[in-house]
This record gives C-alpha cells, sequence and structure tokens, in this order.
C-alpha cells in the first residue's frame, strides 16, 4: 500500500530534464512545482494538525519539521549496514529503484566529465529543497557502496562550490547517519547560516581530543596550492577545509576520510567541513533515538519527534552532550592526524 502510494507520487513527477551543469536555480523550479502539487508535503502543505516547531538552545537551533514529525518515534537502524549488493539495494533493484524514478536533473561537472543523477527526497530535511545525488547510476560501475573515492571528493567538492550560498551539500558514511549503504549524498537549501559557522579555530586542549599546545601547522600545501585546514572548537570533531583549488581540497579531504572511516562531510561554498567519528556515537543518550548526521554536527537540531524535540530544549546541555557523544577517540589528536595528512600531501622537495 505504502509503495504503491509513494510510486503513485512519483511517476506524477515532471519527466526527467536535459543533462546539464548544476543549476540551484532549475532544480528549485522543479521542487516548488512538486509542492504546489502536492506530491511532496512540505510544512507549507501539510494539513493534519502536526506543526513545525523552531526552538533556540543557546547558540543551537532545535527544529521539529511537521513533514517528518513521525509518531510514533522511528527506531533508528543502528550498525554497519549491510555490505552493498546489487540485488538487493532498494536504489539498484526493486520497486523503488532509482532508474524508475524521474529524475530532477542530471547534474554534468565540466571539469571532470563525470555526472551526478538528481533526485527528490520525499521526506525532505527543508522544505525550499532536499536533493539526493548519487553518481550516475546507469553507469555500472556507479553501483556502490557508501564510500566517498578519490574522485567522488573532487565531484562533491565542485558540485558544493557551485551551489555556494544556495545549498548545504552533505555525505553521510555508514555509522555516522547513513542509512542507505549505496554510494549518495545529499543537498538541500540553506534557511540561514549554521551555528557552526561562527565556530573559532581551536586553541586549547579539551575532553576526548587531546588537541597539544602547540597547535601544528595549519596550511597544507598541494602541490604549491594553499588550502587553509584547521580544527575547529566544536563539540564534534571537526575540521574545516577552505581556499585552494577543487582537487586540493579533495585530495586533503580523501585522505582524512580514508584515515577516519566514519565521517561526515559537509561542503558550504567553499568550505568543507569533515567531522570525524566515532561509530559508537551515531545516537546520544541526550536527544533518544536521533540519528546524528550532518544537518545536527553543523549545530541545527532537526528532529523527528515531539519527544526529541523536547529533550533538547529542556535541558541547557543536551546538545553539546549529543555532538559531544559523537567525537572520535582514539590516541591520535585531530590535530595531529591534520599535520600528519597535511606533511603527506606536501610536495617533494
Ligand atoms: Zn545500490
Amino acid at each position: 500500500m505504502a509503495i504503491a502510494w509513494i510510486m503513485q507520487c512519483l511517476l506524477t513527477v515532471t519527466p526527467p530534464t536535459l543533462r546539464g551543469p548544476v543549476s540551484v536555480a532549475r532544480w528549485s523550479a522543479e521542487w516548488l512545482e512538486l509542492v504546489r502539487s502536492g506530491t511532496i508535503s512540505s510544512t507549507a502543505t501539510l494539513r493534519d494538525g502536526r506543526e513545525t516547531r523552531v526552538g533556540r538552545r543557546g547558540r543551537y537551533l532545535v527544529v521539529l519539521r511537521a513533514n517528518r514529525a513521525l509518531r510514533p518515534p522511528a527506531a533508528p537502524k543502528l550498525g554497519w549496514l549491510p555490505p552493498h549488493d546489487e540485488a538487493t539495494c532498494s536504489f539498484c533493484s526493486g520497486p523503488l529503484r532509482l532508474e524508475l524514478r524521474p529524475m530532477v536533473a542530471q547534474a554534468l561537472l565540466p571539469e571532470t566529465g563525470r555526472c551526478w543523477d538528481v533526485h527528490f527526497n520525499i521526506s525532505p530535511m527543508e522544505p525550499n529543497g532536499h536533493y539526493l545525488l548519487v553518481p550516475e547510476i546507469a553507469l555500472h560501475a556507479n553501483r556502490r557502496q557508501q564510500r566517498l573515492t578519490t574522485d567522488d571528493c573532487i565531484d562533491l567538492v565542485l558540485i558544493g562550490r557551485a551551489c555556494a550560498g544556495e545549498l548545504c551539500v552533505n555525505f553521510n558514511a555508514p555509522r555516522a547517519g547513513a542509512s542507505q549503504n549505496h554510494l549518495h549524498a545529499h543537498a538541500w537549501a540553506i534557511p540561514e547560516a549554521y551555528p557552526i559557522a561562527t565556530a573559532p579555530v581551536l586553541s586549547r586542549v579539551e575532553q576526548r581530543i587531546d588537541v597539544p599546545e602547540e597547535l601544528p601547522p595549519d596550511l597544507c600545501f598541494v602541490d604549491g596550492r594553499e588550502v587553509e585546514a584547521c580544527v575547529l572548537d566544536w563539540p564534534a570533531s571537526c575540521v574545516r577545509l577552505a581556499g585552494g583549488t577543487a582537487e586540493a581540497v579533495a585530495l586533503a579531504l580523501d585522505r582524512i576520510c580514508i584515515e577516519c572511516p566514519c565521517h561526515n562531510v559537509v561542503l558550504l561554498g567553499d568550505q568543507t567541513f569533515v567531522f570525524v567519528r566515532s561509530p559508537e556515537g551515531e545516537v546520544s543518550p541526550a536527544v533518544p533515538d536521533l540519528k546524528i548526521g550532518s544537518i545536527q554536527l553543523l549545530g541545527a537540531m532537526v528532529v523527528d519527534t515531539a519527544e526529541q524535540f523536547e529533550a533538547a530544549m529542556r535541558d541547557g546541555s543536551a546538545i553539546e552532550r549529543a555532538l559531544r557523544d559523537t567525537r572520535y577517540d582514539v590516541n591520535e589528536t585531530l590535530g595531529q592526524l591534520l599535520a600528519r595528512v597535511a606533511a603527506s600531501l606536501a610536495p617533494r622537495a
């Protein structure tokens, strides 16, 4: 029944348009048309009494979206996802497979010649647009697990830059918020600057991250092109990369992802945020049953239930604790990791 309903919705979507460069304006126009037609329920179109609630706790935002307000609470699927298997992957096979879904667009990246399929997300994180980005699924080699390759890193950095100021492009690894083990990223409209935008660069030791008194050099050099890389003073473990060419940023990003396989990557224009995660910290008792992914790590606690909203708002430190619980816990500090990554990328003398 539910599947039939979803398929009916999907089939009413405008037929796929042409392959072309990233165009947020065109994607948005398609999105608004779907909301108007009722295919996607946004906050504006819900009529069943559920309300969107927005609160602030210190520097953090707490949001319960009506379209995502589930009762009873969704039970998060935790633990490692099963290996990618084309026969059982719901993106590759079965009645909901992506090939059957009309696309918003195909984003062609002239710099790499690669193409990403852009789909609507029918349970949007943001009412003004939420897209699912998947490497062109018609190519068999793209039917693969949720792990970024170097090429994926380059593509996502390019897409992030092409969407500067308009969309937040992001990736959740397995055990870091991903719910599907098929390579995919998200892009959604940015309602306002995220709280992490004002986070200072870390300058002292705190908690599980044992950052040395002397911070390592915060620049890594790739082929002589500078990428600014720093550890942020933020409750979650976060490295911010900025500036440099897309390739240089992508190489640093790729290296960090290999070193720390449990991670989230967020691309906001020419800033790349990499959150290094503990595999045990996908949910935190501070905000029960909420799978913490990219948006929460930015300081915008988008929650699924009234209970989670109340938990986040009730206690002034609940959000800090939830973010802190995501931190990686290894002997090496994030600063040391970054210094090692920078050294490995430095050009040979
Ligand atoms: Zn698949």
